[in-house]
């Protein structure tokens, strides 16, 4: 498995490289031939005092630790189910200390292991969704059939409005409500530490537009223009999927940095480069959809991310 993802983490490397000019420039491409399919747990690791990494390579998972109990932000594919319960034990936490589940939006990828995972690890947490993920969550499960449902439904728990804050021992998650990659998809805001130093985090659950339909790439503009406010003063940019913030070059980065050097996660330039990418992208994209003759061939998705 090591030797794997170190051949992973050089693909990534190299294909970032030839891509993008300069370390964390906009966006790094997905990289060739990872998906959902050979997706791979990594090993576990401290990204800050307070926030640890236990997904994938191809998608997230975070565990926020307070002074009261532990948030888990998304808990991965089915197959995946107990990844974050044995990252948490690899890193000294424990999963029975799980009070919340942030379920950033409703593809499979990122709330599929939580029936399990709650079940086995932490049947009193609470699970957090807003109520349009909840839906779609329900729906795909309902199309999928009788044995999804069994496997990874979960009963609606708690519903998160736009602007609600999770607030457990002194931490405080801010929720945003961000349309456009789904209609729920959140944007959770809080604060690290490190060094004695406080670090906003501003973790953008979906960043990636999968609809070539002008409501829904309307709505993503819109909401990519409001973190552009909402994300001024954070210095951590995380996603729900790695590539997008070069996470795994950061995670090199910060294995082999020395005593006094700067965490490479803290990184706030890269925010606005970011957002205004994806508002010139998206305004193009809206502008050719319009343009484009009724029945002519819709542009491919860019960078699609479940
Ligand atoms: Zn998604």
């Amino acid at each position: 498995m090591k030797m794997k993802f170190g051949v992973l983490l050089l693909t990534m490397f190299v294909l970032n490289a030839l891509v993008v000019p300069g370390a964390f420039a906009q966006e790094s491409p997905r990289p060739a031939g990872l998906g959902e399919n050979n997706a791979k747990a990594v090993t576990p690791f401290k990204m800050f005092d307070n926030l640890y990494y236990v997904g994938l390579d191809f998608v997230c998972a975070y565990v926020i630790q307070t002074n009261d109990g532990l948030i888990l932000v998304d808990t991965l594919f089915d197959s995946f189910w107990d990844t974050t319960a044995k990252g948490m034990q690899a890193v000294g936490l424990k999963p029975g200390d799980v009070k919340y589940i942030i379920i950033t939006h409703g593809h499979d990828d990122h709330y599929a292991g939580l029936k399990k995972f709650k079940a086995t690890y932490a049947p009193n947490a609470r699970v957090m969704m807003t109520e349009a993920d909840w839906a779609l969550m329900e729906s795909t499960l309902q199309k999928a059939g009788a044995e999804a449902v069994a496997a990874k439904g979960v009963a609606r728990d708690m519903i998160v409005k736009d602007g609600d804050e999770l607030k457990l021992g002194t931490t405080t998650v801010k929720m945003y409500i961000t349309p456009g990659h789904t209609e729920g998809s959140l944007s959770l805001v809080y604060n690290v530490t490190e060094g004695g130093k406080t670090y906003q985090v501003f973790n953008w659950a979906g960043p990636t537009l999968q609809s070539p339909e002008i409501p829904v790439m309307e709505k993503f503009l819109a909401s990519t223009r409001r973190i552009q406010g909402l994300a001024k003063d954070s210095q951590v940019w995380l996603h729900s999927h790695p590539w997008s913030v070069s996470f795994f070059q950061k995670y090199e980065k910060l294995k082999a940095r020395k005593a006094g050097e700067p965490n490479p996660y803290i990184n706030p330039s890269e925010i606005p480069v970011f957002l205004q990418g994806r508002v010139t992208d998206t305004e193009k994209r809206i502008a050719e959809t319009k343009a484009r003759p009724a029945g002519a061939p819709q542009r491919g998705n860019r960078g699609a991310g479940n």
